[in-house]
């Protein structure tokens, strides 16, 4: 397989599939510029070789039809800024503009292409826009993580007309083996810690983790249900009635396999879904009628911190509690420190699929883990043991 740091881009056009899919304000400004900061190393890579990159990405959801409102050509603008030099803009992916602006690139120039979602035949994987696509460039690199669960024209569909030029860029390369050091060969104790809202959602994760981790920390929303499951009184809390069955397959599977599993005993429990609420803390399987649990409880927090200090290699999926309202908070932030102090300690940690990602940015806790994943459902579906679409494009 081919990859960035020995593959030669001299006098090639990259053709690379990027996630600039940034958050704008009302005036197209961007908010939020983390995704496209996350393409230069691959972009400069590219240029310093002496070839010229051709940007492909989408940008919010207009659905196969042309939106002024989800033009790329203000990202490229702040893109130019990020890299210190023009960048040129082609006002459709595909056709004639696309293909003179492509033909015409020179070694070091950069070129962004028109929003992909603007053609249907995108997000349907259409044969000929991808050959269309494919005729810009020489050599394909992918770099879009995020959507790297979607077999899309650009992000896979594209990569057959590559037989031997195709190869992820450094933000998706990254992405592979930090998943690699916690599902392949991990450095043990392993333990994964799985939190947010509903189990229905985190099902498939559960059950491909248990077969690689030692321990599984099971907190937030979810743990009502295996509380409740394990024959526990949980209040007004969010429990799925439908998967008590559910759970408790999961309980027995981790038996069976040997990884021991912690669940909440204690919650801070509040009398509405509010910030104003009135708290208390109870027993997690004696929440009061008409109360609900929205965070872990400090016994909860002493175990599984214990659990994550003593492991060498920690996944990280969802919060503990409802942790945007602030009386709800301090169990996510304990597991973010515990997990920051493991990871100074030597321990390899991802953060990954969730809204964890936002947990460890909102408490500047990011820089003091070893990976936080920028592609969320692709992360959540990759953690599910599938196979991503853009991935197995370029390896096979
Ligand atoms: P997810 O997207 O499934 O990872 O879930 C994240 C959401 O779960 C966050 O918005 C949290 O507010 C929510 N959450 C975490 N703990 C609880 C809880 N005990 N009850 C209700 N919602 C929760």
């Amino acid at each position: 397989m081919l990859t960035m740091d020995t593959y030669d881009f001299s006098g090639k056009k990259a053709l690379v599939r990027v996630d600039l899919n940034v958050p704008q304000d009302a005036n197209g400004k961007v908010t939020d510029d983390t995704r496209a900061r996350a393409i230069i190393p691959t972009v400069n890579k590219i240029l310093k070789d002496g070839g010229s990159v051709i940007l492909m990405s989408h940008l919010g959801r207009p659905k196969g039809k042309v939106n002024p409102a989800m033009s790329l050509k203000p990202i490229a603008e702040h893109l130019s800024g990020l890299l210190g030099k023009p960048v040129l803009f082609a006002t459709d992916c595909v056709g004639a503009d696309a293909k003179a602006k492509a033909a015409a690139l020179k070694p070091g120039e950069v070129l962004v292409l028109e929003n992909l979602r603007f053609h249907p035949e995108e997000e349907a994987g259409d044969e000929a826009f991808s050959k269309s696509l494919s005729e810009l460039g020489d050599v394909y690199v992918n770099d879009a993580f995020g959507t790297a669960h979607r077999a899309h024209a650009s992000t896979t569909i594209v990569a057959k007309f590559f037989p031997s030029a195709k190869l992820f860029g450094y933000l998706m390369q990254a992405e592979i083996d930090s998943v690699g050091k916690v599902l392949g060969h991990p450095q043990r104790p392993m333990t994964a810690i799985v939190g947010g809202s509903k189990v229905s959602s985190k099902i498939d994760v559960l059950r491909n983790l248990i077969n690689s981790c030692d321990e599984l920390i099971i907190g937030g929303g979810m743990a009502n249900t295996f509380v409740r499951a394990m024959g526990g009184q949980t209040g007004a809390s969010l429990v799925e009635e439908d998967l008590l069955d559910m759970a408790r397959t999961i309980i027995e599977e981790a038996k069976a396999k040997g990884v021991q599993l912690h669940i909440p005993t204690d919650a801070v429990v509040a009398d509405a879904f509010s910030e104003t609420a009135n708290t208390d803390e109870a027993a997690a399987d004696a929440v009061p009628d008409g109360w609900m649990a929205l965070d872990i409880g400090p016994k909860s927090v002493e175990s599984f911190r214990a659990a994550v200090l003593r492991s060498k290699t920690l996944l990280w999926n969802g919060p503990m509690g409802v942790f945007e309202m602030k009386p709800f908070q301090r169990g996510t932030v304990a597991i973010a420190e515990a997990v920051a102090e493991a990871t100074s300690k030597g321990a390899f940690s991802l953060v990954g699929g969730g809204d964890s990602v936002a947990a460890v940015n909102q408490f500047g806790l990011a820089d003091k883990i070893s990976y936080v994943s920028t592609g969320g459902g692709a992360m959540l579906e990759y953690l599910e043991g599938k196979v991503l679409p853009g991935i197995a494009a370029i390896k096979g």
